[in-house]
């Protein structure tokens, strides 16, 4: 029988993830901060523990899905950290978007318990973490590779090694900023062609069989009424929260910042999605960007 994964975070991501697990046959042992969290996992099988420390006594390989960089050294290095209680030879892995400075930091950590960290972060949203169909950008020693693989294969379809550790971290900030300068682009050309007075369905159609075409414009259409089954058909309610873009554009600019590279369209998105946050978008999908220059124009 396997032995039992150890898993932080029972979030969007966390709980649809650490299901994939368990469906695969490994017994999970969670926690997460807000014991409500916890519920679903619980019922469907998971031991649930009251802190990272504890994860760490009964699990020697451990997976954390967390918001943002503070909260991913609270749960390594923290008073109840995994750190505190990490067994010797454990493999960590963290799928959290964070800076990859950090994930270095945390590797660092790790290495002096004798233990070993990997960044995994993951691209696709909620909908293909139940699916198990997320792609994994994993950074860390090669040679520990093929284990965090074992484990990454029953929650994603593709896993890719990137390098050293934080390399997983660089290709998620990268893919993130792209599809932030993509879909506002989108949104202020469809925006444009209504007020030219094309059919919204139409643009699209004619973009997405002419160069203009791209994931936000065939994919994720952030016109309500132009696709089905995506948020801006739905509120905007769902998917991928402006809140978390506004974070991976953040961490685009401080490793941008770091090595003194020039991001003009990645730091302008990363304003746009800042001001949203303070204008009511917050928890809508990133997608609301569209909404949002329809009001600005209004006024
Ligand atoms: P979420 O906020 O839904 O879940 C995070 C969970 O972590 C919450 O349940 C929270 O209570 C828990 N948590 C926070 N601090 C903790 C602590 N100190 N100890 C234990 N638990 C703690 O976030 P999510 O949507 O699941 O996203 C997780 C990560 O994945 C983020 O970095 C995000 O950017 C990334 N991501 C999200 C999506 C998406 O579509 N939602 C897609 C790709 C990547």
């Amino acid at each position: 029988s396997k032995t039992p994964v150890g898993f932080i975070g029972l979030g969007n991501m966390g709980t649809p993830m650490a299901k994939n697990l368990l469906r695969n046959g490994y017994p999970v042992i969670a926690t997460d901060v807000f014991p409500e969290s916890c519920k679903e996992l619980q019922d469907t099988g998971a031991q649930v523990v009251d802190s990272p420390a504890e994860v760490a006594e009964k699990a020697d390989r451990i997976i954390t899905m967390l918001p943002s960089s503070p909260n991913v050294i609270e749960v390594y290095t923290g008073p109840n950290g995994i750190l505190k209680k990490v067994k010797k030879g454990t493999l960590l892995i963290d799928s959290s978007t964070i800076d990859p400075a950090v994930s270095r930091e945390m590797a660092v950590a790790a290495e002096k318990m004798g233990a070993v960290f990997m960044d995994a972060p993951v691209s696709g949203g909620v909908g293909a973490a139940s699916m198990a169909k997320l792609t994994f950008m994993v950074g860390g020693v090669e040679e520990e590779y093929n284990a965090a693989q074992e484990l990454l294969t029953c929650m994603g379809a593709n896993v890719v090694y990137c390098g050293q550790v934080g390399t997983g971290q660089a290709a998620k900030i990268c893919n993130n900023m792209l599809l932030a300068i993509g879909m506002i682009g989108t949104a202020e050309t469809m925006n444009l062609g209504i007020r030219l007075g094309l059919d919204p369905k139409l643009l699209a159609k004619i973009l997405n069989m002419s160069s203009g075409r791209c994931w936000s414009s065939d994919t994720y259409n952030p016109v309500p009424g132009v696709m089905e089954g995506v948020p801006s058909a739905n509120n905007y309610q769902g998917g991928f929260g402006t809140t978390l873009m506004a974070k991976d554009l953040g961490l685009a600019q401080n490793t941008a910042t770091n090595t003194k590279t020039p991001i003009p369209l990645g730091s302008l998105a990363h304003q746009i999605y800042r001001v949203m946050c303070s204008r009511g978008y917050a928890n809508k999908d990133f997608s609301s960007v569209f909404q949002f220059l329809r009001e600005e124009e209004g006024q």
